[in-house]
């Protein structure tokens, strides 16, 4: 992957006391990537991705996004300057629509906008415009008026990623999508993202090693709060040391 560096990430490192689940990382990823995080269970990668989008202050390290050293700016400014990180089933609200959903989603982004920009909001935006475009690409059509309740678990994991798409970002986060997938739905959102990596960076942290080697452009492997091997899928699948690492854990 050549494109430009969309975020990097130097020294990252978050310690509770003693210990660090982050220990000293170093990130690059390149615009137009998909670009997984994977490890055993501990490795630090969920606490990675909540340095990235500011949930956690590193305790030392920087973390440049966009041209912007970040470090220090909070979540709603990240969202403004284009980071987006999928929000949890639990966020959704249950008794709106799917397309009120999306509506609500677009909306939030405008104020975060504002705030990474020091400006007030001037514009309007035509937010159910931005609903609908989502609800095609995720093709949810036929259910934009179901209250998100309704929907099946992996629809609802489905639209998730649509509300985080909803706020038009550069980098879009994925903490374990197809976590809690029924075996009929990891396909749908395999190819989704695979798709969305046509016109987004991704940033994913995934187990399933099938959808993890199918659709990555690089793959990062955290062990122990730190990087332990970095390349493309076919270098990572067959590393000795990835592999003990994970054998390691069981
Ligand atoms: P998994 O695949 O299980 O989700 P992970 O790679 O995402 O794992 P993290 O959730 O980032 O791992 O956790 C890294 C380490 O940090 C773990 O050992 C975890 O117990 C520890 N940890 C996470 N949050 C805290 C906290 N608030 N206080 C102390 N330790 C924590």
């Amino acid at each position: 992957p050549s494109g430009d560096i969309l975020l990097q990430t130097t020294g990252l490192e978050l310690a509770y006391g003693a210990f660090k689940a982050v220990d000293g990382v170093d990130l690059t990823v390149r615009q137009g990537t998909i670009h997984t995080i994977i490890g055993p269970n501990g490795a630090g990668k969920t606490t990675t991705f909540h340095c990235l989008t500011g949930e956690r202050r590193p305790t030392a390290g920087r973390v440049r996004f966009a041209g912007q050293d970040i470090t220090n700016r909070p979540p709603e400014a990240r969202v403004g300057l284009g980071m987006s990180r999928s929000f949890q089933i639990t966020s959704l609200f249950q008794t709106l629509s799917v397309r009120e959903n999306l509506r609500l989603a677009a909306q939030g982004r405008d104020g975060a906008r504002a705030l990474a920009f020091w400006r007030p909001v001037t514009s309007r935006p035509d937010h159910l415009k931005v609903a609908d475009e989502i609800i095609d690409r995720l093709q949810l059509g036929g259910r934009a008026h179901l209250p998100a309740g309704e929907l099946s678990h992996g629809q609802q994991r489905v639209l998730e990623v649509g509300m985080a798409l909803a706020a038009r970002p550069k980098l879009l986060l994925l903490d374990e999508p197809t976590s809690g997938m029924g075996i009929d739905d990891i396909p749908v959102m395999t190819r989704l993202i695979g798709e969305l990596g046509h016109d987004y960076t991704v940033m994913l942290i995934e187990h399933n090693m099938s959808i993890v080697m199918s659709i990555s452009d690089v793959i990062t492997v955290m062990h122990q709060g730190r990087v332990l091997v970095e390349g493309p899928p076919d270098l990572v699948r067959n590393d000795d040391r990835v592999r003990s690492a994970y054998l390691g854990e069981a």
